[in-house]
């Protein structure tokens, strides 16, 4: 009938829906050579001290600049990375990426703090993450409590079997915190029983907390929740400094966001870090 048909036609020559699937398909036919010569890239993101303005952690997050396509996004790059069976290749990229850094931080005086790099719940399914951190970690002679696995609740609910893969990480010294809290539905004696690390409460919860009320409360609760539990909160995605100001006024105590630093390549990091440092020397001589 006319109506099927035009949707039909609309299938076929809809131009946006053609450059969307010539797009898809240039990612996944360039990805494993990409990730093999380095051009998809490890970048970091600074995560804050509230109180101290110390540098408290890093995230890893995959960057990749396609010669044509410009900007991939890390959900589409991930997506194509596992419907090639490149998965264990792409976060044992990163996981390699993280380990170097955190081989240099001791020079940098940061012999503390942790990297931290996601895990897709998916991924516990295809492969063994906690079998290639292990390997990688060893390799770079990286003690497993400087690196964190940052989980979804979604993979905390275990259907991809990850849980068990947690467990193993989790007693092998690795930290683990949970992204995006606060969106999806965990069980709290989950998070009690794998001994989570940290709880990063969603980007939406900070936006403009300043002026919202609603959003004070619930990270006020979060906040609650952490002490109870006895895991530290991250906040993501703090943009303004009056965001920041809320946020430690209610005890949260890291912070990451473009207040603070967008995710840089590493040696833009490394300067970063430098720079800071000299600041903070700065402050001190004058006080
Ligand atoms: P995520 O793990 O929650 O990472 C935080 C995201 O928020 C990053 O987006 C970061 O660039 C962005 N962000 C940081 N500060 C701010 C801010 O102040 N405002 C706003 N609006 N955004 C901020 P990105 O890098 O685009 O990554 C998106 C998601 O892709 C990540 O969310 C993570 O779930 C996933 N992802 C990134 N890298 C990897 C990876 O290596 N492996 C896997 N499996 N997933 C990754
Ligand atoms: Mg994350
Ligand atoms: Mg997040
Ligand atoms: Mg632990």
């Amino acid at each position: 009938d006319a109506k099927g048909k035009g949707r039909r036609q609309i299938r076929e020559f809809d131009p946006g829906l053609k450059a969307l699937a010539d797009r898809q398909s240039l990612i996944e036919q360039d990805i494993e050579a990409a990730i093999r010569n380095g051009e998809v890239e490890t970048w970091f993101q600074p995560q804050i001290d509230l109180q101290t303005g110390d540098i408290a952690g890093f995230e890893a997050l995959v960057r990749w600049h396609h010669s044509r396509l410009g900007f991939v996004s890390p959900p589409e790059i991930v997506a194509a990375a596992q419907s090639l069976h490149l998965a264990e290749s792409l976060t044992a990229h990163v996981a390699s990426s993280v380990c170097r850094l955190l081989a240099r931080l001791p020079d940098l005086d940061l012999s503390e703090v942790t990297v931290a790099l996601n895990v897709s719940p998916r991924e516990f399914a295809l492969y063994s993450v906690a079998d290639m951190l292990e390997q990688i970690s060893a390799q770079h002679g990286i003690n497993p409590a400087r690196l964190e696995i940052e989980i979804t609740e979604e993979a905390i609910l275990d259907a991809d079997g990850a849980g068990e893969q947690l467990k193993r990480l989790e007693n092998a010294g690795y930290k683990l915190a949970v992204d995006d809290f606060g969106v999806g539905h965990s069980s709290l004696a989950y998070l009690i029983s794998l001994k989570v690390d940290r709880l990063k409460i969603d980007r939406s919860f900070a936006k403009g907390v300043a002026e919202s009320r609603a959003n004070q409360d619930l990270i006020a609760a979060l906040v609650g929740l952490g002490h109870a539990l006895r895991l530290d909160i991250v906040v993501e995605g703090v943009e303004t400094a009056e965001d920041a100001a809320v946020l430690e006024m209610l005890g949260c105590r890291m912070a990451q966001g473009y207040h603070f630093a967008r995710p840089m390549p590493v040696e833009s990091l490394i300067a970063w870090i430098a720079r800071r440092a000299e600041k903070k020397d700065a402050r001190r001589a004058v006080a």
